[in-house]
């Protein structure tokens, strides 16, 4: 648990990276043109970017922050992803497929951080069909799509003693990006959660597959056409 100096931080850190948010064209461009997320997403999530002025942050300086919020508000971590246009476009800015982070972390967590799922609302939501996605950004996707998505980040991020906490939802469905990393991810969920369904995203992820063609995409492969 992050001591109360630790969540004061944390909270402060992810007001101010929320409100430098605003000012920053680079994190405008990836979240709207890259990923397809909202504002309103963006606002609800407390999504925001490093400042490239604040020296306590140097070594992730304009990437973008994600924090964890608890249901009842609290953020208990944070993770920071590099939103570098030199990573993620390439010479003609379009945006890359597979990105190239050279030198640096793609990903970066406070030092002693321990991974933990993303969106815990979602595991105390009355829901019938819980979605589990790989990665904060899916989750999101996921979220504006009208599911109710919890994220891990990453296939060594699963634990599990998770799978109580998804015991009393009816139905659980796991997103699983189509590669390696994906289906292992899935696997991983799928062997300690009793009953859950894998269904893969052919052709990409959750964010690739719904801005390729529609929310209404990543709703048919949870729920079917019908
Ligand atoms: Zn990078």
């Amino acid at each position: 648990m992050p001591t109360p100096d630790t969540t004061t931080s944390l909270e402060t850190r992810t007001t101010r990276h929320h409100a430098a948010l605003w000012d920053s064209d680079t994190a405008a461009a990836y979240l709207s043109e890259a990923r397809g997320i909202t504002a309103e997403t963006a606002i609800t999530h407390r999504l925001g970017v490093v400042s490239e002025a604040d020296p306590a942050e140097r070594p992730v300086s304009g990437y973008l922050a994600l924090p964890y919020i608890t249901p009842s508000e609290s953020v208990v971590s944070i993770r920071y992803r590099c939103i570098r246009p030199s990573c993620t476009q390439d010479n003609q800015g379009e945006w890359r497929d597979t990105e190239h982070h050279e030198g640096h972390p793609k990903y970066w967590s406070l030092p002693g951080d321990r991974q933990r799922p993303y969106n815990t609302a979602a595991l105390l939501s009355n829901t019938d069909t819980l979605v589990v996605c790989e990665g904060e950004m899916d989750t999101l996707t996921a979220l504006q799509c009208g599911l109710t998505a919890v994220g891990l980040p990453g296939a060594q991020a699963w634990q599990r003693p998770l799978r109580l906490a998804m015991q009393g939802i009816r139905r659980v469905v796991i997103l699983a990006d189509d590669d390696a990393a994906g289906h292992q991810f899935a696997g991983a969920v799928a062997a300690d959660v009793d009953g859950a369904e894998v269904v893969p995203v052919t052709g990409g992820d959750v964010t690739s597959v719904c801005t390729a063609n529609s929310r209404e995409r990543i709703r048919e492969l949870v729920y079917g056409t019908h």
